[in-house]
């Protein structure tokens, strides 16, 4: 079988290279995280799909680099308008495929689907420059130019979301595409590449291998014709795909995991202190960006921790597609055993869970409960390491200073949340913090202009605006002198 039927669309099950569906002989078992229900067979790819996607995307490369930013921009836009008109049909595969909100898919990330495509398609046209300048009468002429096949990697918290906001960029850019998307989370990958073929773009631009990592994704980043790679992902992935990555010299873009503060000062507003630290459970605690360690303040600690805990317990957890549902299920069994195993871990080391700590038995499957350790010991496990699922840590702090040094003590930088009602301190608080995103007062404003991204392990290089061209693009400064004119 070859596609399957989706809420209500047919999603084709096999890779997609150089404008055709190509099959694999094996296949892997694509299942929801809903409720177990089993979705289809995926083609698994290898080696040989990897190099056939690359072949395909290399030989598309100069008639795409040669189209200009203004041409590939009418395409990119036209994909942007099929999302717009298939967002239902993408939301509704997002979520049966990874277990997240439907509201939320539907109301914001497709929307943002589209988004990420039309915003670096009219970046390329309108805002790549820069003002040429002199040297000695010589001017500088700087230029972005197509740099040939990129190989994205992505993950499986916001699957069409995060590898279109690397799509957008490298095809804007005038590279070629190949897609490895998450084997949890196949499906929407595969149906925006027949949205892709709608809307005219040439065969080979883009192209999807679906699969496992350390096979297909492993052979892909080893390709030497790669001129880029993206990856979204955990630490551990990124290293073995940098040492591969080494061997070709192939540069890099890696956004990686986090243990992000998210710190609450002494003279915060303490309701908005709250909303912000309570909305750190959105999808089911598997966001990157999420603030999982809360650092409060000693002196408000207690009111905070009871309006907290009110706050949480009201969260509805349930089917994904019910409209009143707060946060699903965890993706994956194999990803539910991990996080379960940190609690328990965490569990028999004595430390104090005030919410939370095991599934939610009334649900069963994939659901685990919302959960808050109080004062976890320094260098435990459960407040050092990345769990990616609903469990936060409670820890506070009598100075800002101290706040500070607890905020910035961890081998992650992706983000800080900072809630404070003194424009002064928090600027002052925030100038200290390490990390790519500061959110003061507020949590997940994300502009597509503003640079994203890690500082420490939490990533390489940083994305958005014109950065993201600076790693899509190869950027060239052409000097001309004012002398050898024959004109
Ligand atoms: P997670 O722990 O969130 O599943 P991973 O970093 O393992 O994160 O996975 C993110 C993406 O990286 C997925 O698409 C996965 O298939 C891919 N991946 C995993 N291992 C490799 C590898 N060795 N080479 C290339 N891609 C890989």
């Amino acid at each position: 079988m070859s596609s399957i039927a989706v809420a209500g669309a047919n999603v084709d099950t096999r890779h997609w290279i150089n404008g055709e569906r190509v099959a694999s002989a094996e296949t892997f078992t694509n299942i929801s995280p809903i409720d177990g229900t089993f979705l289809g067979e995926i083609s698994r790819g290898s080696q040989a799909e990897a190099d056939a996607a690359v072949a395909a995307a290399k030989a598309a490369f100069p008639a795409w680099a040669a189209l200009g930013p203004k041409g590939r921009g009418e395409i990119l836009h036209r994909i942007a308008d099929l999302v717009e008109a298939n967002i239902e049909t993408l939301s509704m595969l997002e979520t049966m495929d990874n277990g997240s909100l439907l509201r939320s898919h539907r109301r914001g990330v497709m929307p943002r689907v589209a988004l990420n495509i039309r915003f670096f398609a009219d970046w390329a046209i309108n805002e790549l420059h820069h003002e040429a300048f002199e040297t000695r009468g010589h001017s500088n002429n700087i230029s972005w130019d197509p740099s040939g096949v990129a190989a994205l990697i992505t993950p499986w918290n916001a699957p069409l979301m995060l590898a279109t906001w690397k799509i957008g960029p490298a095809l804007a850019a005038g590279d070629t595409v190949v897609l490895k998307p998450a084997e949890w989370t196949p499906l929407s990958a595969s149906y925006f590449a027949d949205l892709t073929k709608q809307a005219g773009l040439p065969d080979g631009v883009f192209n999807v291998v679906q699969g496992f990592g350390r096979e297909v994704g492993a052979a892909l980043v080893a390709n030497p014709d790669l001129a880029r790679i993206s990856f979204t992902g955990s630490v551990p992935t990124a290293k073995v795909i940098a040492r591969s990555a080494a061997d070709n010299l192939t540069p890099i873009s890696f956004e990686l995991g986090g243990k992000s503060p998210c710190i609450v000062l002494e003279d915060a507003d303490l309701d908005l202190a709250v909303t912000l630290a309570v909305e750190q459970y959105d999808n089911a605690g598997q966001v990157c960006l999420s603030g999982t360690r809360i650092l409060v303040h000693e002196n408000i600690a207690d009111a905070f921790a009871k309006k907290f805990r009110e706050k949480a317990l009201q969260i509805k957890q349930g089917d994904p597609r019910d409209e009143d549902t707060d946060i699903g299920p965890q993706i994956h069994q194999v990803h539910f055993d991990r996080i379960k195993g940190f609690v328990d871990r965490a569990k028999a080391e004595g430390q104090e869970f005030v919410m939370g700590g095991e599934p939610n038995a009334e649900l069963g499957g994939l659901y685990f409960k919302p959960t808050l350790v109080k004062n976890p010991a320094p260098g435990s496990e459960i407040l050092t390491a990345e769990v990616f699922g609903p469990v936060l840590c409670m820890q506070t702090f009598s100075t800002d200073e101290e706040a500070v040094a607890m905020a910035n003590g961890t081998e992650f930088g992706l983000a800080a949340i900072l809630v404070s009602g003194n424009r002064e301190r928090a600027d002052r608080v925030s100038k200290q913090l390490v990390a790519g995103t500061i959110w003061v007062n507020c949590f997940f404003v994300r502009d597509l202009k503003a640079p994203f991204g890690g500082s420490r392990k939490s990533g390489i290089g940083r994305e958005g605006g014109t950065w993201s061209f600076d790693f899509y693009a190869d950027v060239k400064n052409t000097v001309v002198s004012p002398t050898g004119w024959k004109e």
